[in-house]
């Protein structure tokens, strides 16, 4: 019943000959690989047309677009191929109308409920560049120069983190038989990388046994005695350690989840017991984890007691500070992360408080031997004493994000990087003022770092609130109108905020709600953006609380 596609070309093309086709499509495809000899205008018209776009949607003032996400996926349902290449107008034209006008305004200054912001300008024409170049950092073969740069880039990160002596970097930064860290694609990727090597490293080869890399996960196990493996963290950590234990054979039951006091950090006491308790029952412990900055509430967990907990048990300390690193780079703040030098291993994402682009994620090692662990050879390339960064590491082929991590360093600096996360704690703190002053509005936590969660309180109830007096009943309709406020204010698109679920104390009993969840990092939000989202939120909220009125 339906043509297929040669059949469809052929009807379009019926009085041409097959020669005259096949020169057409030759010449159309070469000239996208050398338009400034074929057609000059074509690459100035595709620069001139993004920037314009470019231009308007970094201005863009609202933050999301109205659109319902039904219509969304009736504009994407088609499968087809296009036979013939299109003509980059009419492409760009299909684009306009529904990518860029459909997309988020995550450079918004009133979207700040994500981890992804504004990005200062010098990573656009740096983009150009990395693709234009294409180098794959994967092999010395296909990157050279970049591979060197990337060491660098990482060994600059990882002084900030372990502050080693002079000596130390000048042994290792470019000592193929080290490695200070691996640029991988994100957070998820690194703290993966962290924990494979921890096993690795944990379950290696000894007296005859081959190893786990090389023997598995049972007979490792078996050889050394356990009854199973686990890894220990806040009940906070980030989902990206599930994937972790389950890629690692594991399993998802495997992830001891400790609970968080008042202050989202990890509760150490029961941390302690946990320890004590797998160790009784001859679990191994691959890893305990501390989160520096967590992804929920921007609270770090105490890490000078978490590594003193690991030190005492010989256990891995991984440091998963994807969010919270660059609060190293603060004068102001860095004490937070007291207790990071003695991780293992660390994770940070360069796509959140570096402010680079997404697809920057880096591990880091105390001990510049760990990644042995889990090197890999290949004849045709990866080979043995060799610089391909490619050996240890979980990912094959990848971009030469270290120009945007390099660049920021020097671009921004440490001076730079201290300014914007002072700014962005000092707004944070701000907010939170506000929001305290408000009778509208109630702070959950006191922010440790720059998340903030709070919630909205219809009218009758905020005298309730006052007095600390909200029944289970109460905390439903909250929880209720909250998660409407949520969804309609992102509906809207003027602002957003995101949300998260919180555990609160009612009348001593443990209750879940719905908290409103602010990530206070975009350098281009001000107090005044600040107050304009509050004030879209009690607007939203009190014209919520009437129809509910009306609808009971
Ligand atoms: C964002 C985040 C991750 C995951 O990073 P991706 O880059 O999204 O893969 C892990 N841990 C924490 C604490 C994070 O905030």
């Amino acid at each position: 019943m339906q043509l297929n596609n040669q059949e469809i070309s052929k009807k379009n093309i019926f009085s041409k000959t097959e020669e005259e086709l096949q020169y057409k499509i030759a010449d159309k495809v070469m000239q996208l690989f050398f338009p400034s000899i074929h057609e000059p205008e074509l690459a100035e018209n595709m620069d001139l047309q993004i920037a314009n776009i470019v231009y308007d949607f970094l201005n863009a003032s609202n933050a999301n677009t109205n659109i319902d996400l039904n219509s969304l996926i009736q504009k994407f349902s088609d499968s087809q191929v296009p036979i013939e290449p299109s003509s980059f107008e009419s492409y760009f034209k299909y684009l306009t109308n529904n990518i860029i006008t459909h997309s988020i305004h995550t450079s918004s200054p009133r979207f700040i409920g994500h981890m992804t912001s504004a990005l200062p300008y010098f990573v656009q024409p740096l983009a150009k560049l990395m693709t234009a170049m294409n180098q794959n950092a994967v092999k010395i073969e296909t990157a050279k120069a970049l591979s060197f740069y990337e060491r660098q880039a990482l060994s600059m990160m990882h002084r900030q983190i372990y502050s080693f002596s002079d000596n130390f970097y000048a042994q290792h930064i470019q000592n193929n038989q080290s490695t200070l860290g691996i640029l991988v694609s994100g957070g998820t990727i690194a703290n993966i990388t962290a924990l494979w090597c921890a096993r690795n490293t944990s379950l290696g080869p000894k007296n005859g046994f081959g190893g786990i890399e090389k023997e598995g996960l049972a007979l490792a196990l078996n050889f050394y005695g356990y009854k199973g493996a686990v890894v220990i963290g806040s009940e906070l950590m980030h989902f990206s350690f599930d994937k972790a234990v389950d890629l690692m054979g594991i399993g998802t039951q495997g992830l001891i989840k400790i609970p968080v006091d008042s202050n989202n950090r990890v509760n150490i006491q029961v941390l302690r017991q946990a320890v004590a308790k797998c160790r009784n029952q001859n679990l191994h412990i691959i890893a305990i984890i501390g989160v520096a900055g967590t992804t929920d509430s921007g609270s770090v967990d105490p890490l000078l007691e978490i590594a003193e907990i690991a030190h005492e048990n010989n256990v891995h300390f991984h440091v998963d500070a994807a969010w919270g690193g660059p609060i190293i780079f603060s004068k102001k703040y860095r004490h937070k992360l007291a207790g990071i030098k003695q991780a293992d291993s660390v994770t940070i994402d360069g796509h959140k408080q570096l402010y680079l682009p997404m697809g920057i994620g880096m591990v880091f090692f105390r001990d510049p031997h760990l990644a042995s662990s889990i090197e890999k050879e290949a004849s045709y390339t990866m080979r043995k004493g060799s610089f391909d960064l490619g050996k240890r590491a979980l990912e094959g082929s990848r971009p030469g994000m270290s120009l945007f991590l390099h660049a920021g360093l020097n671009l921004i600096g440490l001076k730079g990087y201290e300014f914007l996360i002072d700014e962005s704690i000092r707004k944070t703190q701000y907010m939170a003022t506000r929001i305290s002053a408000m009778s509208e509005f109630e702070l959950l936590v006191k922010p440790d770092t720059n998340l903030l969660t709070y919630r909205y309180i219809p009218e009758p109830l905020r005298e309730v609130v006052a007095k600390k007096q909200l029944t289970k009943t109460d905390n439903l309709l909250i929880t209720q109108l909250n998660e409407n406020l949520q969804k309609m204010q992102r509906q809207i698109g003027r602002t957003f905020i995101s949300r998260t679920t919180k555990t609160i104390t009612s009348f001593d009993e443990k209750i879940s709600v719905v908290a409103l969840r602010a990530v206070i990092a975009n350098p281009l939000t001000t107090e005044e953006d600040i107050d304009a989202v509050l004030n879209d939120q009690i607007q939203i909220g009190s014209e919520i609380s009437m129809l509910s009125f009306f609808a009971n």
